[in-house]
């Protein structure tokens, strides 16, 4: 046997119900909020991370799936998706076509980062950016959809975090401040928080190890250094959350490890995850647009992991199975005959199956009923004689005859009573 890659998962039948239903929700909220799908390959060029993502991130020192390909061309699987999804907005001119743009996409990203619960090498995203709207309404809502999405999934325990990181204008003054306030205790910090230091300072406030903790908590907070555009715009983001009863908490601690960050950065938090409790994460970019060679726009967006929202879905969560139909043979003649309907309930939209292998009704009964099936349609001499089926709902067992000709629509009308399909 040769194994699954480290890090990498199948998603098994079973579990990929759970997937499917937290697609379901994540699409039909996005497309009820105004955002369009837009697909990128998951493989693109090594420098469009490096520039977008940020020489300095773990992501692109550690982490990338890079490699030389054989036209002697260095490329990567995606870590991310916010600098593909630029891409594409520069490439085909976007912002000409659609003036604000609000885009979602969904699919697999790349990290060689170390396995955990929760943590993986091949994982998945839902990605949501906003182009060219500056306004803090947008900033709200953005963090509403991804509260909504939460909520959708009646996923319990989240919380929503949120800090403003400032701007071009005011971050060297709290940049500054930080490295200041850090002063002698410089050294006392973890080999990584004095690389930070020199190339990212506001990265410190991602550090993870126990000993830095109390060192951290005593520097200061972004928000007291905002310039007068970036506080106005701050304050505005929390009063739209407030009056739509969005409930949140300012960590000061959130910078978030990408480079691009400007003002708004939000994170929601699923506290029955363990360690691993970032169920999505995202913020404003002003800058990246122009950064990557595109126009001057705005930015905005999130990421959230998908493994995670399936982790934390409750047990509880309603998870519509598409209600079934079975079709059940007695003897040769019977067979026939359950194969002709089959294939018309196919036809006429209904998801149907049968038991091929010659056996008895009682075992293809049991088989109906291990595929949840929600009616039976039986098939066999005595039936075809007198021109009939035997309906049998799968939930009662109430077994009746139907005249064949009404067979189908007397199979969907029972389908259809729990309010699902078709
Ligand atoms: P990031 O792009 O790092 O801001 O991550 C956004 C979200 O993607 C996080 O909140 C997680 O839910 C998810 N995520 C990031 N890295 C991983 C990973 N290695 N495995 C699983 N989910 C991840």
């Amino acid at each position: 046997m040769i194994p699954a890659i480290r890090g990498t998962h199948d998603i098994l039948p079973g579990d990929v119900q759970k997937w499917q239903h937290v697609e379901r929700v994540a699409r039909d909220l996005c497309e009820r909020y105004g955002y369009v799908e837009l697909r990128t390959p998951v493989i693109e060029r090594e420098e469009l991370f490096a520039k977008g993502t940020g020489e300095t991130t773990d992501i692109v020192q550690k982490e990338m799936y890079a490699f030389t390909d054989k036209g002697g061309e260095r490329v990567t699987l995606r870590p991310e998706a916010t600098p593909s999804l630029v891409r594409a907005y520069v490439e085909h001119g976007l912002d000409q076509l659609m003036p604000a743009t609000k885009l979602f996409m969904m699919g697999p990203m790349f990290r060689y980062e170390r396995p955990q619960k929760g943590r993986y090498r091949q994982f998945h995203q839902l990605d949501v950016e906003v182009f060219n709207m500056g306004d803090p309404a947008v900033d709200a809502e953005v963090i509403d959809l991804a509260w909504s999405l939460v909520a959708a999934l009646e996923i319990a325990d989240a919380e929503l975090v949120i800090n403003s990181v400032g701007c071009a204008a005011c971050r060297p003054t709290f940049q500054k401040a930080l490295l200041a306030a850090l002063g002698d205790d410089l050294p006392k910090l973890c080999q990584d928080c004095q690389r930070r230091a020199k190339t990212n300072p506001l990265r410190i406030y991602d550090c993870k190890v126990e000993a830095d903790q109390p060192i951290i908590d005593r520097l200061p907070h972004s928000v007291d250094y905002l310039c007068e555009a970036c506080a106005t715009h701050f304050a505005a983001v929390q009063r739209q959350l407030t009056d739509w009863h969005i409930p949140w908490r300012i960590s000061h601690r959130l910078v978030r490890g990408l480079d691009y960050y400007t003002r708004t950065t939000f994170e929601i938090l699923g506290h029955a995850l363990g360690a691993q409790n970032a169920l999505l994460g995202g913020g404003r970019y002003d800058g990246l647009v122009k950064d990557l060679g595109g126009p001057d726009r705005t930015g905005i967006g999130f990421a959230a992991g998908l493994e995670r929202l399936v982790l934390a879905l409750p047990e509880t969560a309603k998870i519509a199975a598409t209600p079934r139909a079975f079709v059940a043979a007695i003897g040769e003649d019977g067979r026939a005959e359950a194969l002709r309907l089959l294939r018309e309930l196919r036809q006429a939209g209904l998801p149907a199956q049968m038991e091929f292998e010659a056996r008895g009704v009682r075992a293809q009964l049991k088989r109906a009923d291990r595929l949840a099936a929600r009616v039976t349609l039986i098939v066999g001499g005595d039936e075809l004689a007198r021109g009939e089926v035997t309906l049998r709902d799968m939930q009662t067992g109430d077994q009746r005859a139907v005249p064949r000709a009404e067979a189908i629509d007397a199979a969907r009308a029972l389908l259809a009573r729990d309010g699902a399909h078709p």
